[in-house]
């Protein structure tokens, strides 16, 4: 017989939402002294792999910035995202960081990070308290959808298995780097059901350029430091790397939303690149001007305005030669130097997604409006955000979010 007091809630995925989901609706099983027995499911043979790859190169959790300024970085899904910030944003991510064994620390540019820069330690200890407050974790098990009784149906080691719930969290995330667990093919199932999505899209990704091969030869993998880039309204300074097929990077992540959908209607998109934003254009041309005498080009602009290396050579690689006489016309490019981008990386190279569910079948709590019990957060909804712990801090929160609708729901049955 089954005990019918306990009401038994799914948490599929374990990644950055549904972790933060089942901490959430552990604790509030524990401090409401409820009923629940909560599973987390993941395809995986080992859970939140794309936390651990985000961990191998420092893992920046969130941002120190000031809340408002923070919200302000998701861009076009402020609106959406703020209230649930508000309610858990990057203080409660450091706390929870915290009460996990590992204290942050800010980097130079106000992104957080644990002591331990990686995601291991963090996530070791929160295994253990989820395990410690009665959480099961299953792995291998991928879900694929409902049976007609609505079950959900998995794809196991031993088999298909069907599991009844009465509340599910999905938490699938966005299907970049796929081979750590996500491929966005339960947007189909989800359509099925009347839910409606957008396809997704690689976000935080790099662009190729048609380099020339002597200059891939020599600089391939130089990072291209302090510049400023500008695409129509949108402008950020930063750093960003030549690559074989193009440039990569934070500045780049940093406009590759609007970048990334110019591209989708036309052909070649121009980034512009400001090699001297210390000074203004005529600061440039006026030291440009001074007589070069008998110096090589090289040394001339590496004289009057520090030009020299990587970016010299860009200069070179991005301008016609006939502006190379004209210090008017290289002072122009010097300010604003066209890099003609091709077309974004693949999916399975970005960082993360844009795409997805979409907003619009959700209420508050996140909970699909047309299928009550069902919820959704993380990766897997159509948002994007920028990098600088923008993307962990939204799941998290997301997550969090969740777990608050999920607990009111059960309550109200
Ligand atoms: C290289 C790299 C570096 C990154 N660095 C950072 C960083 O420093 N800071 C930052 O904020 N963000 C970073 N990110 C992004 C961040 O890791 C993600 O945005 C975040 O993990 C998404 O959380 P999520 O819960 O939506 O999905 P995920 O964390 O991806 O978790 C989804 C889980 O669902 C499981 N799953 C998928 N499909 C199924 C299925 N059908 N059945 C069962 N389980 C399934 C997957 O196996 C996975 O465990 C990085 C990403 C990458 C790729």
């Amino acid at each position: 017989m089954t005990d019918t007091s306990v009401q038994s809630i799914a948490i599929i995925g374990a990644g950055a939402a549904g972790l933060m989901a089942a901490d959430h609706l552990s604790e509030l099983a524990h401090d409401q002294e409820q009923d629940w027995q909560i599973t987390l499911y993941d395809a995986m043979p080992s859970p939140a792999r794309k936390i651990l790859m985000a961990g191998k190169s420092g893992l920046n959790l969130t941002h120190a910035q000031p809340i408002d300024d923070f919200v302000a970085a998701y861009g076009p899904y402020a609106d959406w995202m703020g209230p649930m910030i508000r309610e858990f944003g990057p203080r409660e991510v450091r706390s929870w960081s915290y009460a996990m064994g590992q204290s942050t620390f800010e980097g130079s540019s106000g992104r957080v990070f644990p002591d331990s820069m990686k995601a291991s330690p963090l996530l070791r200890s929160h295994f253990k308290h989820l395990e410690t407050r009665g959480v099961t974790m299953m792995t291998r098990h991928r879900w694929t959808g409902w049976t007609d009784d609505k079950a959900l149906l998995f794809e196991t080691p031993n088999g298909q298995q069907t599991i009844k719930a009465d509340a599910v969290l999905l938490a699938l995330g966005g299907p970049s780097w796929p081979r750590l667990g996500t491929d966005g093919s339960f947007l189909s199932v989800l359509a099925e059901k009347g839910i409606a999505s957008t396809p997704y899209r690689p976000a935080n990704c790099g662009f190729e350029v048609d380099w020339s091969e002597d200059f891939v030869a020599q600089w391939a993998g130089e990072p291209v430091k302090s510049v400023r880039l500008h695409f129509g309204a949108h402008s950020i300074e930063g750093d960003f790397v030549i690559t074989r097929y193009g440039i990569e990077g934070s500045a780049v992540y940093g406009l590759c939303a609007p970048l990334r959908d110019a591209l989708e209607t036309d052909q070649n998109v121009d980034l512009l690149v400001d090699l001297r934003s210390h000074h203004d254009l005529a600061e440039v041309e006026r030291r440009l001007s001074q007589p070069r005498g008998k110096q090589s080009f090289a040394n001339h602009i590496r004289k009057r305005i520090h030009l020299k290396g990587v970016q010299a050579a860009l200069l070179k690689e991005c301008t016609e030669r006939s502006v190379m006489n004209d210090m008017g016309q290289l002072a122009q490019a010097v300010k604003a130097l066209p890099i003609r981008l091709t077309r974004p990386r693949p999916l399975d190279e970005a960082i993360s997604t844009a795409g997805g569910v979409c907003l619009s079948e959700l209420d508050d709590a996140l909970m699909v409006k047309r299928e009550p019990g069902l919820f959704i957060a993380g990766e897997m909804l159509d948002w994007e955000a920028p990098t600088g712990g923008y993307l962990l801090t939204g799941c998290f929160s997301q997550g969090y979010r969740a777990a608050l609708g999920i607990g009111r729901y059960l309550n109200q049955l």
